[in-house]
């Protein structure tokens, strides 16, 4: 099995319940969703032209669309030059594509993975892997891919993202098998005051992409 990955690289995971983990990540390429404030937007589109060797993608700028095909042996040969132990798969939207194998694979050489995904497809990959599901308002997730998260990671900015939240949670049987964050988005100020009154209203926790702050990658 390959998986079209736009980067791959070792950093601090900025984000909900693994915060502050060293973590290695594998970005794949292609997302139908198109979020207004995303800033991978260059994941977007698959195009045949942007198909380049490993090495390419290994050294590329880091806002290129380039991506390459790698299977799980060539995964694995450039995992072992860094230390972190746990892996994040992104996107793009990573659910696009079946991870039950590459999530499988990982955790037999002792990796701990973990998805984070809009929740617009069906969520393939091993028992335990960890599910961050961030849902975004202009595609729905789908009501199985919610069940099956771990943490629920809504981004926000204004009242409306706040309204999304309570309309998705109202559909959940039972929320507190889910962890709640809140995290603002691209670290607007005034959507930062909201997440912090709201956390503490209703006992959520906050994500404020630590990575950001700390400008790492
Ligand atoms: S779902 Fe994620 S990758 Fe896709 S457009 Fe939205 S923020 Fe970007």
């Amino acid at each position: 099995m390959h998986y079209p990955i736009n980067e791959i690289f070792q950093s601090i995971q900025g984000e909900g319940y693994y915060t502050g983990t060293p973590a290695i990540f594998i970005r794949l390429q292609g997302c139908p969703v198109h979020c207004d404030w995303c800033d991978t937007k260059y994941t977007w589109i698959r195009a045949d032209q942007d198909n380049v060797s490993i090495k390419e993608v290994i050294n590329k700028n880091k806002f290129s669309r380039k991506w390459s095909f790698m299977s799980i042996k060539n995964i694995l040969e450039i995992l072992k030059k860094w230390t972190a132990k746990h892996v994040v798969i992104s996107g793009g939207e990573p659910c696009l594509y079946n991870l039950s194998y590459i999530t499988k694979i990982l955790e037999i050489e002792g990796y701990q993975c973990q998805i984070e995904t809009s929740g617009i497809e069906n969520i393939k990959c091993s028992l335990n892997t960890w599910i961050t599901l961030s849902p975004k308002q202009n595609k729905r997730p789908l009501y199985e891919s919610i069940i099956r998260s771990n943490e629920i990671k809504f981004p926000i900015l204004n009242k409306e993202d706040l309204l999304y939240v309570y309309d998705i949670l109202s559909n959940i049987r039972d929320e507190k098998k889910h962890i709640i964050y809140l995290q603002p988005i691209n670290q607007n100020k005034q959507a930062l005051k909201m997440c912090i009154n709201t956390c503490i209203k209703k006992n959520w926790k906050l994500s404020v992409q630590l990575h950001k702050y700390l400008r790492i990658q």
